[in-house]
């Protein structure tokens, strides 16, 4: 089933605490409260997070669990179902890269019975990754990626790069340990948890299938594509390699690295600008919680050298999600975008 996510984002809740702790701003609260609300309408969640909150850390006789994404949270409440209450750490736009924990972060984490999280690097956030890395509570997708398949890891330069979910048929793998870690924490719901995978399972199957399907239907030489950072290795490699394609991976470029930081040299810019000229490329894809100048800096000198370039007005979501969103539909959102998209150039 379909969950709908409940939270507000919280960027704005964030804001919201830094704004309202300084005395002398205090008169700002009312209009900061109002856009919060205003904001979080538009976005569609509804605006129960903090009863939501007190309901997961009060108990409740169900096992407690934290993940640090929602990527990794949509799989676990599926696996673990109604013998489970999960929480997600890192919520609305905010980056999972850069992440540090707030007030109340260290509750959950001492909270949860297990929590599940992203590992390879992703969460690299000083504060966040001390606190998972010293918890023996703590399951590392990518770690079980690492053991049991890491020929499927891919790299840029010498890191591994983390973005493992965006390939749906690696995220299934990963999420073996989902069903795993639960059994061994609660070997009663075991059977009750195989069969929930096992629907999961199927589900994830198709929607790769559909995806791979609608993607390697265009044209060859038309699929090339840009988006702001390095989170699109896996998806290129799932869904737009085409058999045994040796340079699959010359399909796709972003201008800023494994972790989005606003840094854009003039080789990044005039690297992009390659690309789009050698692979006629017109139409550039932001990330839902990337900024957009990167790629409007790339816009601009593209219209200097005389071809045209514009940015799609859907966002992309790698990082972050709409939290109206389903990760199944987040993949299936990103693969209509790109398609439609890169069939219109
Ligand atoms: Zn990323």
């Amino acid at each position: 089933m379909m969950k709908k996510n409940h939270l507000v984002p919280e960027l704005f809740l964030r804001m919201l605490n830094r704004v309202c702790s300084r005395k002398r701003l205090i008169i700002l609260c009312p209009i900061v409260i109002i856009s919060s609300l205003i904001l979080a309408g538009s976005f569609g969640c509804s605006s129960n997070h903090n009863q939501a909150l007190r309901d997961w850390m009060n108990d409740n006789g169900k096992i407690k669990v934290l993940s640090t994404t929602r990527q990794i949270n949509d799989l676990v409440s599926e696996i673990g179902g109604p013998r489970i209450d999960s929480w997600t750490l890192i919520q609305g736009a905010l980056d999972p890269h850069s992440y540090e924990m707030v007030k109340g972060d260290g509750e959950k984490i001492d909270r949860a019975d297990i929590i599940f999280y992203n590992g390879l690097g992703l969460e690299h956030g000083a504060s966040l990754s001390a606190s998972i890395v010293s918890s023996n509570r703590a399951f590392s997708m990518g770690e079980w990626i690492q053991i049991y398949h890491p020929d499927q890891l891919l790299y840029i330069g010498q890191a591994i790069d983390p973005h493992i979910w965006m390939d749906i048929s690696l995220w299934r793998q990963a999420s073996i340990g989902i069903l795993d870690r639960l059994i061994q924490f609660d070997p009663d719901g075991a059977e009750e948890y195989r069969e929930r995978a096992n629907v999961l399972w199927a589900r994830m199957d198709r929607v790769h299938e559909e995806i791979r399907e609608l993607l390697l239907g265009i044209a060859s030489e038309r699929r090339y594509f840009v988006t702001s950072h390095d989170a699109f290795q896996y998806f290129t490699r799932a869904y737009l390699k085409e058999g045994n394609e040796q340079n699959w991976a010359d399909r796709f470029a972003a201008p800023e690295g494994l972790a989005p930081d606003g840094q854009l040299s003039p080789v990044d810019i005039q690297r992009i600008l390659d690309f789009l000229q050698l692979h006629r490329v017109s139409v550039l894809f932001a990330e839902s919680n990337v900024s957009r100048d990167s790629l409007s800096k790339i816009a601009i000198s593209a219209r200097e050298w005389g071809f045209q370039v514009k940015i799609c007005d859907e966002p992309l979501y790698a990082d972050a999600m709409d939290c109206r969103l389903h990760y199944l539909e987040m993949m299936s959102h990103n693969a209509r975008t790109i398609a439609k998209n890169l069939e219109m150039q």
